[in-house]
């Protein structure tokens, strides 16, 4: 089944962490198992014990709620816990159903112990969530067939299934469904020495050559984010190709990833783009969130989702209850003078 992970990918900037059309082979990348599935210890450590404990009962897994920013990671452990599990997966995502007819069908179709994966479950249409009530904790719905005093209600027993829902944004979900997963688990950005490792893995499934050092400077430049870090990997394989006799060191790396405009610490155009219009039309801040997205042009959620997590981790930028601002850091980092933060004159 094919699912549409994002739909307002337009622009291609390169370290966006929303799926890109080059990103359609990802599959072979995948790692399969909780062993070769690189970082997030914490996440696994509490699945193993969950997996485990509900194998030795026989039992279907808990409901699983994964959540973080786009491209760490969730469709991944889906299908590794669905691995792990030894049962069959099926990928739906909230945008994709458009009527609760999708949804029984989806729900009705599942075997015993099977993985329903609803990515970007936030945008199920909230009217649909009740279908899902029932299916999560009693593994049952009810349909109604017919329309007025000859409306029949049927009770359909649904097997015992694990749904894994996925979300950029948990605070979106209506608390009725939140409260519905017995396991939340939160994935973080990775660490350069995570993705050094990830870099390194991927490296060896394509067949690249690649030195320590050059795996190391793809991932430090990869704003936390596997799917970056996969990605900039193949158009660094590019240059290698044609500039060098194949070899990714740590000099191809650079120029590469510099003729692309990533800069050493993985910031791309839009992130410098939105640091600066906050320092040049905001005084460094504070500024509200929609304001800035339609000083610099962008849609709020995509600022918020998918450029933010990585800036607020390197410490660029902070969120008050005024907005946001740019830290002394950030200055230092685009090389603008630091005047210290003022409030816009009235
Ligand atoms: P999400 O569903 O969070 O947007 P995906 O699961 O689609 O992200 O991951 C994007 C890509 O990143 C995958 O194709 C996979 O190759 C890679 N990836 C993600 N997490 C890991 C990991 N922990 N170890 C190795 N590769 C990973």
């Amino acid at each position: 089944m094919s699912i549409s992970f994002s739909d307002n990918d337009n622009d291609e900037v390169i370290t966006r962490a929303s799926s890109l059309p080059e990103d359609t082979n990802e599959g072979s990348l995948r790692p399969r198992s909780l062993t070769e599935y690189i970082g997030q210890e914490k996440a696994k450590g509490n699945l193993e014990i969950f997996i485990n404990a509900a194998k030795m009962r026989g039992e279907s897994l808990d409901h699983v709620l994964l959540h973080g920013p786009p491209g760490l990671g969730k469709t991944t452990l889906a299908a590794v816990i669905a691995h792990e599990m030894g049962v069959n997966m099926r990928i739906t995502s909230g945008p994709a159903i458009e009527k609760p007819g999708d949804l029984v069908a989806m729900l009705t179709n599942l075997n015993e112990g099977d993985i329903l994966f609803v990515d970007e479950i936030h945008r199920l249409n909230r009217a649909y969530e009740e279908i899902l009530y029932p299916a999560m904790e009693d593994f049952a719905i009810d349909i109604i067939l017919g329309k007025g005093p000859s409306a029949n209600s049927i009770h359909l027993e649904l097997p015992h299934f694990t749904l894994i829902g996925a979300t950029t944004r948990s605070g979106q979900l209506t608390a009725p469904l939140r409260d519905r997963f017995g396991v939340t688990l939160r994935l973080e950005l990775y660490t350069p020495e995570e993705l050094k490792r990830i870099v390194t893995r991927s490296a060896g499934i394509l067949g690249v050559d690649i030195e320590a050092e050059g795996a190391y400077e793809i991932a430090s430049r990869s704003r936390g984010t596997p799917r970056i870090a996969n990605r900039l990997l193949r158009r660094v394989r590019d240059f290698a190709q044609v500039r060098s006799d194949g070899v990714i060191t740590r000099e191809v790396a650079d120029a590469a990833l510099s003729s692309l405009e990533v800069d050493k610490l993985g910031l791309d155009s839009l992130d410098r783009r939105m640091l600066r219009s906050i320092i040049e039309f905001y005084h460094g801040g504070p500024v509200g969130l929609d304001t800035l997205a339609a000083t610099i042009n962008e849609e709020a959620v995509t600022l918020e989702d998918v450029y933010e997590p990585y800036l607020l981790q390197m410490g660029f930028l902070t969120r008050t209850p005024r907005g946001r601002c740019v830290t002394k850091k950030a200055y230092a980092h685009l090389g603008i003078a630091y005047i210290g933060q003022q409030e816009i004159p009235l």
